[in-house]
This record gives structure tokens, sequence and C-alpha cells, in this order.
């Protein structure tokens, strides 16, 4: 699972190493922009609240995201991105997967004027001085302290999200070290 605020670089980050490890990138933003651009009656319902920056209700997340991870192509594994992030969503995804279903929490850190520089930068619909704002208030009040229930439960890594993008990507597949997989720290050694 990646983790961190808005802006961090999380969901770029998350293609790069799934496509490398060979697993799908699991993104509940991305399923929820997806929706909102085929005009879905989901993509409906959700729409004026990522514009504003808040958080969907759980019960649609969860269902959506439980749809997702069942699917075949997830029977090996996947990276999450953007789920969870509310107390909710951790006790769901605790039953669907076990409260030890999750190899590694990779924890971004980025430094907060160069997340409001990348957010501002990329453009998104949602990208506004203002929602950016709300954003971050969002994560640091719900988000945040979900980091103590897997720091508690040995789960956490932290990395350092600035910095070249394929260096970002060499630090993360450093510490995810999956089984069979060699790495430029390895060789180092
Ligand atoms: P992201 O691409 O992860 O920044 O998500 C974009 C927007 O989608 C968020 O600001 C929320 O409005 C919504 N969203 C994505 N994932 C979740 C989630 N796990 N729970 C609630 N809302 C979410």
């Amino acid at each position: 699972m990646f983790i961190g605020p808005p802006g961090a670089g999380k969901g770029t980050q998350a293609d790069r190493v799934a496509e490398r490890l060979g697993i799908p990138h699991i993104s509940t933003g991305d399923m929820f922009r997806e929706h909102a651009s085929r005009g879905t009656e989901l993509g409906e319902k959700v729409e004026k609240i990522m514009a504003a920056g808040e958080y969907v209700p759980d019960e649609i997340t969860v269902r959506m995201l439980e749809e997702r991870i069942e699917r075949p192509d997830a029977a090996l594994g996947f990276i999450l991105d953007g789920f969870p992030r509310t107390p909710g969503q951790v006790a769901s995804l605790d039953s669907l997967i076990g409260e030890y279903g999750l190899d590694r929490v990779v924890v971004f850190k980025v430094d907060q004027d160069e997340l409001m520089e990348r957010m501002l930068a990329r453009g998104r619909a949602d990208d506004t001085a203002e929602t950016i704002r709300n954003r971050f208030d969002i994560y640091m009040e719900q988000t945040q302290p979900l980091l103590d229930i897997y720091e508690e439960r040995g789960k956490t890594v932290e990395v350092n999200g600035i910095g070249d993008i394929d260096e970002v990507t060499q630090r993360i597949l450093a510490v995810l070290n999956p089984p069979g997989a060699r790495h430029v720290a390895d060789e180092e050694e």
C-alpha cells in the first residue's frame, strides 16, 4: 500500500512499481475519475465530492474497492494507492485481506511547499488552491492517524518522495524488496 499526502507522487510511482512487479495498480481515485469521465451513475454521485476535495463515503468506496480486488488479475498481489483513507476503510480492508494482509505500507515523505508546487503544476480539475488546502486538511485529520495503526503492526517503511522520478522508483523497489527480485541496493553490499 502507498500512503502519503495529496501530491506526493504516489500515483506516478505506483504505476511504475506495479509495472516492474507485474501486478495491478489499484487507485480508488483513478477509478472514481474514470466513472466521472464515463458519466456513470457512480461518477455523477462522486464528481462534486471530488471537486470539493472531500472524501467519498466509505460505503461507496469500499464496495468499489472490494469488487476490484476480487478480480483475477489481483489474485497474486496489487499496489493499493489512495485506499484506505479512513478508519472504516482500514476495518473493511482488514476483513477483506486480513489484518496482516498488506506486505508493506510505503509512506511518502514530501515537504509541504514542494507538494503545493507539484499539485498546481499538474493542473487536475480538483487541483485549485482552495481544494488543495482542503485535501491537505482532510488528509491530516482523517488519514495521517491511520499510520499509527500500521506502525503498530510493523508494516510501514518511509520513502523520501523528493527527487528524480527514477530515483524515487528505485528507493521504493529497494524497500519493497519483493521475493526473487534483485535491486541495486542488494548489489552494493
Ligand atoms: P486521489 O487520486 O487518490 O487523490 O483521489 C482523488 C479523490 O477521489 C479524492 O480527493 C477523493 O475525493 C476521492 N477518493 C479517492 N480515494 C478515496 C478513498 N479511499 N476514500 C474516499 N475518497 C476517495
